[in-house]
């Protein structure tokens, strides 16, 4: 058995951020993260201002990773369509690029990355952790990072909401269908959820949509059952899918709670990202809560602070935005929310960019970025 001081569980933006704190400020830490390669995420790969600040402050520019500007925003419901400029500059990236990107900055930072290993379960006794792992490894260590995103670990009790299924493929759409999308994130309306169509690197079109666990049960799996089902939901979506093609099959699926989530127990360890808060994905900022809170984390990891100062100050930070935007996501989940939000967008559609703002992260810069 070995020891190390910090372990980060999971390498994900929340778990390679959190290495990055630690390590720059000359933290001996280990990432374990269970997959061997870059690899794609459900995700709208939305990269917020917040999201992009916090990445700059990093190192990491999205622009020199070939990112998609996005200036507006464009809701469709039926035939209705509202668009709003965004009040602040976003972009998009695939997470298969921007993981990889922030991995490899935690190991130029001197975090020790080890992919391919899977933590299996946990114990806690006294002030130490053991950690197995799936190849039969065992590591003590005295403060653990928990940064596992969706899935959580054995040893640990935790209960989640999982009522909504996550979605995403890439898309080559139509050449004027890729232009018209240009620039913009488009927003889909449809019964029970929505979906998310904006361009990331190279002209690659992300379509991701949240819809309710039974509808996605019910459908055939593949992407021609889910373009079927799309097309009938939303005619306007099914414009843009015109003469698309997947770059790859079966769609990516991964299950999400309705409204939101916040931890509420430390439990003597410190959770980040995902594992930490779940904001519903039409905010389009769970990046930001990836990398604001592992942030915090870092820095209360060196000072000396416990676990549960640090998740008093992330529960104040995040509750908030959080708060909104799982009211905003429970008024669309029902039958007259989507009809009744476009007719507000409409009449005033200042609303939009308030909506935006009001569901920002307030993190503030740290130190160690
Ligand atoms: C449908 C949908 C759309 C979204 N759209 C957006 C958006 O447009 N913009 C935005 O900002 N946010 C969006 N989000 C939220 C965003 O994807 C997440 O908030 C973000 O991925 C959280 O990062 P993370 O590092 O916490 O978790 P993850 O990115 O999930 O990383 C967790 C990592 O831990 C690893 N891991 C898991 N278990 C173990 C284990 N036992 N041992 C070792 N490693 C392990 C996994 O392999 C993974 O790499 C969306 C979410 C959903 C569901």
């Amino acid at each position: 058995m070995s020891d190390a001081e910090t372990i980060i569980v999971g390498g994900g933006p929340a778990g390679a951020a959190c290495a990055c704190g630690l390590a720059m400020a000359g933290r001996e830490v280990i990432l374990l993260e269970r997959t061997r390669e870059p690899h794609h995420k459900v995700c709208g790969e939305f990269v917020s201002g917040e999201t992009r600040a916090a990445l700059d402050r990093l190192g990491i520019d999205v622009r020199a990773l070939g990112a998609a500007e996005v200036g507006d925003v464009v809701l469709h419901f039926r035939a209705r369509t509202v668009a709003a400029a965004l009040p602040f500059r976003a972009s998009s990236l695939s997470r298969y690029r921007l993981d990889a990107a922030l991995l490899r900055r935690a190991e130029e930072c001197g975090a020790h990355v080890r992919r391919g290993l899977a933590l299996r379960s946990l114990v806690r006794s006294g002030a130490m952790w053991t950690l197995r792992c799936a190849d039969g490894t065992a590591i003590r260590c005295r403060q653990l990072v928990l940064a596992t995103g969706k899935w959580g670990v054995r040893g640990l009790a935790e209960t989640r909401d999982a009522s909504l299924v996550g979605l995403k493929i890439h898309l080559r759409l139509a050449s004027a269908q890729e232009r018209a999308i240009s620039g913009r994130v488009e927003i889909f309306f449809v019964p029970g959820g929505y979906a998310g169509l904006e361009l990331v690197e190279e002209g690659i079109a992300n379509l991701c949509l949240v819809l309710r666990r039974a509808t996605v049960k019910a459908l055939a799996s593949g992407w021609a059952a889910l373009r079927e089902h799309l097309i009938e939901a939303s005619p306007r979506l099914g414009e843009r899918l015109c003469g698309a093609s997947p770059r790859w099959e079966p769609p990516l699926a991964v299950v999400c709670p309705a409204a939101g989530h916040l931890e509420s127990e430390a439990q003597g360890l410190y959770r980040v990202g995902d594992r930490l808060a779940h904001i519903p994905p039409l905010a389009g900022d769970g990046l930001a809560i990836a990398l604001g809170s592992a942030a915090l984390a870092a820095e209360h990891i060196r000072r000396g602070a416990s676990a549960a100062a640090y998740l008093a100050e992330a529960r104040r930070l995040t509750r908030r935005p959080i708060g909104i935007a799982g009211a905003l996501s429970r008024l669309l989940a029902c039958g007259a929310g989507p009809g009744l939000l476009m007719g507000v967008a409409s009449m005033a559609p200042g609303m939009i960019a308030a909506f935006a703002k009001a569901t920002r992260l307030p993190f503030p810069a740290r130190a160690s970025q």
